[in-house]
């Protein structure tokens, strides 16, 4: 039986887009499923576009995603002598031609063409036939390459997420597959490619399905075996348009710079367009096991950041404390805060972590142990009235006194209380808004136990 691979061949003029990181997911999954193999391939042939900033964006973002491929990253531009030969190879078969139109006179033809009504296309003027007579080569012009597609029939393919396709070869004029400057066009590129790199499945965005049937004539006329195509639908924005960066973050990158965990990210991306029953909680292995390429959605799936947030609240109550301590730490940096003790923080984040979204809101609680908590007056007022500060002034001595954990912490408060005849609610809030900042954490015991004592002590001297 043939070897699976599969690949994902992102063109590196920006950030790694959600939705090639989706089909990224699918061409790894599928192929790990399969015990075959999977690529990366950069398609850098718009030389003016792509850059070596964007090249090393994808390759952060598929490591940090944990797409671990096994061949690549193969760089088209480093495969210009291949592409050449297989060019040479169609030229001499009569599946590509040459074409010396030039801009202009190209123009002129579609101008002609709308002129007369008719829908614009390449009109053969290089094409050769049996008996035809090729217009003489003009000076001065670098030709491009075309191929030859066929006239008539139909091109069809069964797409492994839209079902059967047929198209019309009449609907489909002769590509150019190597421009004057000799770098070759994309569907050229990258059948040549898919076919050297023994590509079995290709996982891609549905804006390449115009492109396919070229793609399929061009491995033909080399014959080339097909791979199978399965074609994803665009991810639509949480307003129904296109995920777009005009509305919101389409990078893999910026969602690990908002504190998402690669994980989330995974499992958000894999439920975005496929499904297996019912499950929206799963781990690598178990999408692994179950990615078969079946199950996926043939309508566009829609961006839902409250999901996406659910499913990363689900991920930080899993990760491990000391994970999320060096996680938190590098936010902390971030922020000017040099917290140096990674057992402290690992303590902080078994404490904060069932409460937070993201490693940002991770980092946003740890922060307040460093810095002045700045209570809002409102907060003061409702929480830290006379009635209270007897008690807060009492603890500031008390805790002076105490050994510094959370049992005698508590044993503290609980002397308070009755000595103030005061309840747990009218004394928590007020040591949450004065220590914390805040009017909920989680329970106040452990949360004062996690800071320095003569911090909070500190917090409460002015009561
Ligand atoms: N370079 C193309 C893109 O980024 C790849 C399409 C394909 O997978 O064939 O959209």
């Amino acid at each position: 039986m043939t070897k699976i691979r599969t690949r994902i061949a992102p063109s590196p003029t920006g950030f790694l887009h959600l939705g090639t990181a989706r089909t990224a997911l699918y061409s790894w999954a599928y192929a790990r499923h399969h015990g075959g193999e999977f690529v990366l391939r950069i398609e850098d042939t718009d030389v003016a576009r792509s850059s070596d900033e964007s090249v090393q964006q994808i390759l952060d973002s598929m490591a940090w995603l944990g797409l671990d491929y096994d061949a690549g990253p193969i760089y088209q531009m480093q495969r210009l002598a291949r592409y050449h030969e297989v060019i040479e190879r169609m030229l001499a078969e009569g599946s590509a031609y040459r074409c010396w139109c030039t801009p202009e006179e190209l123009d002129a033809m579609r101008e002609a063409q709308r002129a007369r009504g008719e829908k614009t296309h390449y009109d053969g003027r290089w094409r050769p036939e049996p008996g035809k007579t090729l217009p003489p080569v003009p000076d001065g012009v670098e030709p491009v390459v075309r191929l030859r597609n066929p006239r008539s029939g139909v091109v069809s393919w069964d797409d492994l997420v839209k079902g059967p396709i047929t198209i019309a070869n009449q609907e489909f004029d002769d590509l150019i597959i190597l421009r004057p400057d000799l770098v070759p066009t994309y569907n050229f590129a990258v059948v040549v490619d898919d076919w050297d790199m023994g590509i079995t499945h290709v996982f891609r965005g549905d804006e390449h399905i115009n492109n396919t049937p070229w793609q399929i004539n061009l491995f033909k006329a080399l014959g080339a075996p097909l791979p199978q195509f399965g074609h994803c639908p665009i991810i639509l924005g949480d307003d129904g348009l296109k995920l777009s960066k005009r509305r919101g973050a389409v990078s893999v990158t910026a969602y690990e710079d908002a504190g998402y965990l690669p994980e989330a990210m995974l499992n958000y991306l894999a439920r975005l367009g496929w499904s297996h029953g019912d499950e929206e909680l799963f781990t690598r292995a178990q999408m692994v096991e179950w990615f078969d390429g079946s199950h996926l959605a043939k309508s566009p799936a829609q961006w839902d950041p409250a999901k996406l947030a659910w499913v990363n609240a689900h991920y930080m109550k899993q990760a491990d404390d000391a994970r999320l301590a060096k996680l938190a730490q590098a936010r902390l940096l971030e922020r000017g805060i040099d917290a140096d003790e990674l057992d402290l923080l690992a303590r902080a984040a078994a404490l904060f972590k069932d409460r937070c979204s993201t490693v940002v809101e991770l980092a946003d609680w740890i922060a307040m142990m460093f810095i002045d908590p700045k209570p809002r007056a409102e907060d003061l007022q409702a929480h830290v009235g006379e009635a209270v500060k007897p008690a807060l002034r009492q603890l500031h001595e008390d805790f002076a006194r105490i050994a510094w954990d959370k049992t005698s912490i508590a044993a503290a408060l609980k002397a308070a209380l009755a000595a103030f005849g005061l309840k747990m609610p009218q004394l928590a809030p007020a040591l949450r808004v004065l220590v914390c900042g805040r009017v909920q954490t989680p329970s106040i015991d452990a949360v004062l136990a996690l800071f320095p004592r003569e911090t909070v002590r500190e917090r409460l001297r002015d009561v």
